[in-house]
């Protein structure tokens, strides 16, 4: 008999019901130190007061009204992004995927508007993840995503990560934009040198193509910069977020230039919960603490330690471990033995991490764990790879 809730999850047999910073107590009573954040969602820890706060104050007021209303909290919340990044506008959503969508439509619209409505091809990047609707897994185009869910949207060009002479040889007059993850996350932890994030941009620019990055896992502070592509120093035209974005509350956005988002005039794209009142107040208590550039600062030196704690860990467990990779608080550790193995070897220390793709393990803490729960999390994971040894030996 099928279970009542669509059996689609691979689930752990774990069961949390209460979060406290970087802490989940498990039904039982079990402590977890959160390394996964729920996959780079509660940038703040769990039960942050701040945000406990904007959710609790504006669920008293008001909690949902249509996008036929002005929503003052949206209107804060949007120009705080415009005034924090590149963007000139944004658009809300409530999930990844949705921003995929929008992304994929915007930059179609804009070559209709232009007069090139041939241009409507989106070349992405295999191992890339943009989420489950009919775009995002057409876009990603991986055989276990898109299996069965035939016919998929067309106007997607995959290639190879890192195939140079692939991509120059993919942007024709079809083209309309291409779409990256400046740091591939569900695909293991790979991230797209600044070099390469610059090359795409000059190609971009050669070329007319509109550089859509996919900012949804790496994006919020993750690496240390408010998004992945600062490091680079160069801008997209259109943006995808979601994920940190609302500490844990469903939220995602769509931000761009004021040009490419040229086409999206009135009745051309909505949402009735994007960007309601309630998500759009706790996001912008989010934004208020993850943008702060002394924030930020604590993040990049967080990070610095755990990463250096890390590297010791792979040299204590060659058996194990293989290297480190990733920037800022998206780290993976490359596995030797199943990664799933790994992360099952971790929940026996009470230590959440994540798989990903190319058998690699993610660390996605709280941007906000503290000096005591980074050695705390080497502890527990150098637990873990000892038990590991133990039973292959
Ligand atoms: C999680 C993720 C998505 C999809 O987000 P959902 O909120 O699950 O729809 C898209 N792109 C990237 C890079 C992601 O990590």
């Amino acid at each position: 008999m099928i279970p009542s809730v669509l059996p689609t999850y691979n689930r752990a047999a774990l069961k949390f019901v209460k979060g406290e910073g970087s802490w989940m107590v498990e039904a039982d009573g079990r402590r977890f130190l959160d390394m996964g954040a729920g996959i780079a969602v509660n940038v703040l820890g769990h039960a942050h007061p701040a945000l406990v706060s904007a959710l609790t104050e504006q669920a008293g007021k008001l909690w949902h009204v249509s996008n036929l209303y002005q929503i003052p909290q949206q209107q804060a919340l949007a120009d705080k992004l415009v005034e924090t990044t590149f963007a000139d506008t944004v658009f809300f959503t409530n999930s990844g995927t949705e921003s995929c969508e929008l992304a994929v439509k915007m930059a179609r619209k804009y070559w209709y508007d232009k007069g090139q409505p041939e241009r409507t091809d989106i070349v992405t990047f295999n191992g890339s993840f943009h989420g489950r609707s009919s775009a995002g897994i057409a876009a990603a185009g991986s055989e276990k995503m898109v299996k069965g869910f035939a016919p998929l949207l067309p106007g997607f060009v995959h290639l190879d990560w890192g195939d140079h002479d692939a991509l120059h040889a993919a942007i024709t007059e079809r083209t309309a934009a291409i779409l990256i993850e400046p740091i591939q996350g569900e695909g293991g932890i790979r991230p797209l040198p600044d070099q390469c994030l610059k090359g795409l941009r000059a190609l971009c620019d050669q070329t007319g193509t509109l550089l859509i990055l996919d900012e949804v896992q790496c994006g919020m502070g993750r690496t240390g910069r408010l998004f992945a592509h600062e490091w680079a120093g160069v801008t997209p035209d259109i943006m995808m977020v979601a994920k940190g974005i609302g500490g844990g509350f469903p939220l995602g956005a769509v931000l761009a230039t004021e040009d490419a988002a040229s086409g999206m005039t009135a009745g051309t794209h909505g949402s009735t919960y994007g960007g309601n009142p309630l998500a759009c107040a706790v996001g912008m208590a989010v934004m208020e603490i993850v943008a702060d550039p002394a924030f930020l600062e604590g993040v990049r030196a967080r990070a610095g330690a755990l990463r250096q704690k890390l590297e010791g860990l792979v040299a204590a467990h060659p058996d194990v471990f293989e290297s480190v990779r990733g920037t800022g608080l998206m780290l993976g550790l490359k596995c030797k033995p199943s990664n799933l193995d790994v992360v099952a070897a971790g929940y026996a220390q009470q230590l959440i991490t994540v798989p990903a793709g190319d058998n690699v393990i993610r660390l996605l803490p709280p941007l906000n764990l503290s000096e005591e729960e980074i050695a705390e999390a080497i502890d527990r994971l150098d637990r873990a790879a000892t038990a590991l040894e133990v039973k292959t030996a």
